[in-house]
């Protein structure tokens, strides 16, 4: 590949990838582990005190890469899932329990703060020799041949970009892909906090008249906790000292784990939902938040990153053994049509979830009641439901299903 400007800072790989959260180091190295030459252009993240729930499949593609290794110590497993309607209105849910052995496995997943795993990621990068460099891109500008990213200090010529930039995408702009976005009514305050009495490796969601109140196992005495508010009350909860905040979310909790201590840390969402019209355009791949935003319930936001990032490392893999180019239309046609089921239907799924909880419509509220009681009673649905949670029909890259890409 020529290099771009041709000035002495210029610098050319096959593939750029922009952004250096959790989805753009997990396709650098999934790159890489392919054979692809690979910049990453990444700053440093500032730390995330928030924790993923990485559902099975991601956990088999992290072992594949040789990550998991580094994150296991860090990592709570989640055996059970409790569901609790907190809602007080007329019309409840029974509670809830979903084992992992149902669907024969161990763990739905793993509760990891994004501190440790972003830090496993970046170590796993640097072993393997990835180029980084740790400066924003200004500017993303496709053409015919490759892609010219401008940098702080030179430029880099690329056949293809994988744009991780996050919510509000330079590369997804770079594209000219549009979003469709919508804000709930609703806040997520986010913190860790370390309880009295042991969580038995079970995730508690308490569903309230204002969103879910999920408990996530941390590795000991400890959890992760995501709020869904109306935007007030999370801002008044924010601003409490730690041991009134401390004290609230035990009432919250209704001293499920004892006494509770909140630790630093707290974080304040706005939840919204947004997908990008298109996920790839003009050797523009868009991935993660980039490419989707959905609110933090279920534990899907990063998962689906995931999926995102091994689909595109696997097209590009193929595209190389074929000799083709690796930033042809018809190979970001196939990742976007690849993409497009698992995203919308999470999407669906999440939506309608918040809304049957939000709303003050006895039929609705009904509605979700009973779907819980027949999930929780019909053992088929149940199983199906759970293992389409964990590890979706519609999307399974080769590394979620054990395969090196
Ligand atoms: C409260 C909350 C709880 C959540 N819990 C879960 C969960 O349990 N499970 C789950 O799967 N998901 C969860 N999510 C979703 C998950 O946090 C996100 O999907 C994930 O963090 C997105 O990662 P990302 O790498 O796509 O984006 P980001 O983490 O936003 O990373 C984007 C990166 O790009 C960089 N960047 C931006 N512009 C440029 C540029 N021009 N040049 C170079 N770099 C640039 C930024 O600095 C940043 O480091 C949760 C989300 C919220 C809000």
């Amino acid at each position: 590949m020529a290099p771009g400007d041709g000035g002495k800072d210029s610098m050319s790989a096959e593939v750029a990838v922009i952004g250096g959260g959790p989805a753009g180091l997990i396709a650098a190295i999934a790159l890489k582990a392919a054979g692809v030459d690979v910049l990453l252009i990444a700053p440093v993240p500032q730390d995330d005190h928030r924790t993923t729930a990485l559902l099975a499949g991601s956990v088999t593609a992290l072992t594949i890469l040789g990550v998991w290794e580094a994150c296991r110590p860090h990592a709570a497993p989640l055996s059970t899932i409790r569901i609790i309607d907190d809602t007080r209105r007329l019309l409840r849910a029974p509670e809830v329990l979903f084992n992992a052995a149902e669907i024969g496995l161990d763990a739905f997943g793993y509760n990891i703060e994004n501190i440790n795993l972003v830090a496993a990621l970046a170590a796993h990068a640097e072993h393997l020799n990835i180029a980084r460099h740790t400066k924003v891109a200004r500017a993303v500008a496709s053409d015919a041949t490759g892609v010219t990213v401008k940098l702080a200090d030179g430029t880099a010529r690329v056949r293809l970009v994988v744009g991780a930039d996050g919510a509000r995408s330079l590369c997804r702009a770079a594209a000219g892909i549009g979003t469709d976005r919508r804000a709930y009514p609703q806040t997520a305050l986010t913190l860790n906090l370390a309880h009295a009495r042991p969580h038995d490796e079970t995730s508690t969601e308490f569903h309230t008249e204002s969103g879910p109140f999920t408990l996530v196992p941390l590795p000991g005495r400890r959890s992760s906790l995501v709020c869904v508010l109306d935007g007030a009350r999370a801002a008044a909860l924010a601003a409490m000292t730690d041991a009134e905040l401390s004290a609230e979310i035990e009432r919250r909790a209704h001293s499920l784990l004892g006494k509770m201590s909140v630790e630093p840390g707290r974080g304040v969402f706005r939840l919204t939902v947004e997908t990008a019209h298109s996920f790839a355009h003009a050797r523009i791949a868009l991935i993660g938040e980039a490419a989707h935003v959905v609110p933090p319930i279920g534990a899907q936001g990063l998962n689906l990153g995931l999926r995102d990032a091994a689909t595109v490392a696997e097209l590009v893999a193929d595209a190389r053994r074929q000799n083709a180019d690796v930033g042809a239309p018809e190979l970001l046609a196939r990742y976007d049509a690849g993409r497009r089921a698992d995203v919308m239907s999470r999407r669906i799924a999440v939506d309608l979830l918040n809304r049957s909880l939000l709303t003050d419509f006895l039929p609705v509220q009904g509605m979700r009641g009973l779907s819980l009681y027949l999930v929780d009673r019909i053992g088929p649905l149940r199983r199906a439901l759970l293992r389409e949670g964990v590890m979706p029909a519609a999307s399974q890259p080769r590394l979620m299903r054990g395969e090196m890409v």
